[in-house]
């Protein structure tokens, strides 16, 4: 099975509202080859929101204490973070997840690049906490930009890929 951020598959959970809809995360959701989940969601907040950006390292530092979550609001947010992560990990395992797709340079989904803790657009290279907890768990994590064919090839069905080629998809 495969894990995708909710906004990947349209679903209007970012914190601006929005969603950052990719047509092939839809696809896989609506074959049933892909649950989706949100962090932010998971970890109590509400959309919209203040954004959070990861302070003094990336995910792999939240996890172990190294590193905080703050908000734009300058309010310490690290708890919900951390208590999201472990949901989605419960989650990706109940469903024998094995690669999950994530929404690049969020605080919880970014898997190559994260903020940098300033709220200056400034992007620095590290992974979301739910993205580090996931990988530290053996869970192969991609950013949406690597959400391709060619990647989701060896996770997939022959069958499957070929219907994810077709455009008659009801979605
Ligand atoms: Fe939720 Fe992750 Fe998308 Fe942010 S990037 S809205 S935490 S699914």
């Amino acid at each position: 099975m495969i894990l995708i951020s909710a906004c990947l598959a349209g679903f209007n959970v970012r914190y601006d509202g929005g969603n950052a809809r990719r047509e092939l995360a839809v696809k896989l959701v609506a074959l049933g080859q892909a649950i989706t989940v949100c962090p932010e969601i998971m970890g109590g907040f509400q959309t919209p929101r203040r954004p959070a950006e990861i302070c003094g390292g990336d995910g792999k530092d939240v996890l172990t204490g190294r590193a905080t979550v703050i908000n734009q609001a300058g309010v310490d947010v690290t708890a919900r973070y951390l208590a999201a992560a472990r949901q989605v990990l419960q989650i990706a395992q109940d469903h024998g997840v094995t690669v999950a797709f994530l929404k690049q340079k969020s605080p919880a989904c970014g898997t190559h690049l994260v903020y940098d803790g300033h709220f200056s657009g400034n992007k620095v290279p590290g992974m979301g906490v739910t993205a580090a907890l996931l990988a530290r768990n053996g869970i192969e994590v991609y950013g949406d930009e690597e959400l391709t064919m060619a990647n989701l090839t060896p996770y997939l069905a022959p069958e499957t890929i070929k219907q994810l080629g077709t455009n008659n998809l009801a979605i």
